[in-house]
């Protein structure tokens, strides 16, 4: 847990945000700032800043596979996933995390 990150906060239970799914590895949960009609976050439970600091390869493996168990409960067949690495990309928060951007109905 990094004190001044808000990924950890909310991994905490700080801020008591809604997981929409969770298992070991990560938690899913709802953007706060959506850009798309469904907009969840997956993000570990291990703070890493980014894509670029991250050693652990099964890490990846997990959270891919929480993006596949996260939608099917959710009923989500088609969506985008995106990692943004480094400020110049747009990454705001410093905790990886992939974003799931889905519409709604979408098969
Ligand atoms: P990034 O730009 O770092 O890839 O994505 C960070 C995402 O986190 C943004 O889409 C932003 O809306 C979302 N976000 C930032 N702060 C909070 C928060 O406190 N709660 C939730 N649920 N989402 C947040
Ligand atoms: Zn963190």
């Amino acid at each position: 847990m990094s004190e001044d990150c808000i990924f950890c906060k909310i991994i905490n239970g700080d801020f008591n945000t809604e997981f929409v799914y969770e298992n070991d590895y990560a938690v899913v949960f709802n953007d706060i700032n959506p850009k798309a009609p469904i907009h969840l976050l997956v993000v570990p439970k291990v703070h890493v800043e980014s894509l670029n600091e991250l050693e652990d390869k099964n890490l990846m493996g997990e959270l891919i596979q929480t993006v596949k168990d996260a939608t099917k409960k959710l009923g989500i067949k088609s969506y985008k996933t995106l990692i943004n690495t480094g400020k110049d990309a747009g990454q705001e928060v410093f905790h990886l995390h992939i974003h799931i951007l889905a519409n709604k109905g979408e098969k």
